[in-house]
């Protein structure tokens, strides 16, 4: 019987103690019932106090078992906009959060700063993707888009600024992310991707959030076994793609749905940058993904995964 069960029978016990003392039916009785209220009261404070305090030594256990400080704990130093102020602080890791998260931990923050990833297509979800991967300590990060900054994106986008316009967006953007982590390094280059120059998303993984030219990013990196994220928003939700060395290519997947209408809105440009960039750690520490297509409807607030088969005959990755 645990002890919540005890307090319970000694409560029940002791009122009725009290409801036989209000009968006045003897003296003797009365007695009996004021000794039996007294011992009732004296189990359930004692009771109490050891409820108390052995819950309060579960929660330290836990607390050591699942939230160890790292030993490491590196100094932080701040250095302000001018240059010449410094502070140097005993503190936290910026990757503190990383690093107690048991799925990327010490090592796996270690491992995420030597990795290399391209950003392909820096609309609203790409930027935020972008600046997701930079705060998580991504050691390289390879902006590529051809537009420059215009006025849609002073609407859409908090990474421009007026200043911006007409500013490449990749330049824009590399800008912006130094200044978030000047720990890592940020390339921009404003390039539509073609024949000649592929080659920038050579890297670890590649990440794409451009609205068309899919299936030709999708046979690059299927050849150069470059693991490739791919994400199709609509008003309404979107579909996060995954497509790695084996299963079905990029084509393959975007087969399987018809792509939403609509622009989509900021939430759920937000939703679909967190979704893509959790995975994206995944796959820069080589996790198991278990499916090709996670679909989100943030309408429903509903998530489904999916597995999807090669098509027979795709040029990509129907001779696998
Ligand atoms: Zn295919």
């Amino acid at each position: 019987m645990s002890r919540l069960d005890h307090l319970m029978k000694f409560t029940a016990l002791g009122v009725f103690a009290v409801f036989i003392y209000l009968l006045d039916l003897s003296e003797l009785m009365n007695a009996i019932a004021n000794f039996i209220f007294f011992c009732c009261v004296a189990f359930i404070m004692i009771l109490s106090v050891q409820t108390g305090y052995v819950r309060y030594r579960s929660d330290e256990k836990i607390r050591r078992q699942y939230i160890p400080k790292p030993d490491n704990t590196p100094k932080t130093e701040l250095v302000f906009s001018d240059g010449k102020k410094k502070a140097v602080v005993e503190g936290r890791s910026r990757y503190h959060a990383n690093e107690l998260f048991r799925e990327i931990g010490l090592a796996g923050q270690a491992e995420l700063s030597q990795k290399c990833v391209a950003v392909v297509g820096l609309g609203n979800s790409g930027a935020y993707a972008a600046e997701l991967l930079a705060r998580a300590g991504i050691g390289h990060i390879r902006l590529i888009d051809s537009e420059a900054v215009g006025t849609y994106d002073m609407i859409g986008s908090r990474f421009f600024r007026e200043t911006d316009l007409e500013k490449p967006r990749a330049e824009a953007l590399e800008d912006f992310l130094k200044k978030a982590n000047s720990r890592i390094l940020v390339r921009g280059h404003m390039a539509r991707l073609n024949e000649g120059n592929r080659a920038l998303l050579d890297s670890d993984l590649v990440m794409d959030f451009t609205m068309d030219g899919k299936s030709g990013l999708g046979a690059y990196c299927r050849m150069e076994k470059i693991p490739l994220l791919s994400m199709s928003l609509s008003s309404s939700g979107g579909h996060v793609m995954a497509a790695g060395e084996r299963g079905a290519c990029l084509e393959c997947q975007l087969e399987t749905f018809e792509e939403g209408a609509g622009r989509p809105s900021m939430t759920i440009s937000c939703m679909g940058a967190a979704l893509i960039t959790s995975l994206a750690l995944k796959v820069l520490l080589k996790k198991k993904v278990d499916f090709d297509i996670l679909e989100f409807d943030s309408a429903r607030l509903e998530f489904d995964k999916s597995v999807v088969r090669q098509r027979p005959g795709c040029e990509v990755c129907g001779n696998d």
